[in-house]
């Protein structure tokens, strides 16, 4: 298994609210209340109906690998990392989310696979979200 590097996100005031969560090991989407869609990353207007009601929760943490890629060879942070897999989780909540697969071999990652999420500490107020086969 690799040693993935937990670099730094870009936090805007756009994105700050799921990225302070992350810090308490929580994964924040929103909900509509006017249309009920659930939205991800957070922002201020809701994607289908463009009001402005859209509403925090926390995401369960658990989905199912939707497709996902194995980077032999990365870069900038990444350039020292080994084989390492980039995946679009699909949350049970809805929204598909880019992210890596951890504490599994990439060879051993399948679409459909039952995934769970685990945060890793960037050790600057918030932590990266990233996912590991559901125990
Ligand atoms: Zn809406």
């Amino acid at each position: 298994m690799s040693q993935l590097p937990n670099p730094r996100p870009l936090v805007t005031s756009a994105n700050e609210v799921f990225w302070n969560a992350t810090a308490e090991g929580r994964l924040v989407l929103q909900r509509c209340s006017s249309c009920d869609t659930v939205a991800w990353p957070t922002r201020r207007h809701c994607p289908t109906c463009w009001t402005e009601t859209l509403v925090e929760f926390d995401a369960s943490g658990r989905g199912t690998i939707y497709s996902f890629t194995i980077v032999r060879k990365g870069q900038m942070d990444y350039k020292d990392a080994g084989p390492f897999v980039v995946a679009y989780v699909e949350l049970d909540e809805g929204p598909r989310v880019m992210t890596n697969i951890v504490e599994c071999e990439p060879d051993d990652v399948e679409v459909d696979m039952p995934v769970e999420v685990v945060f890793c500490d960037t050790g600057h107020g918030n932590a990266l979200y990233r996912f590991r086969p559901a125990r």
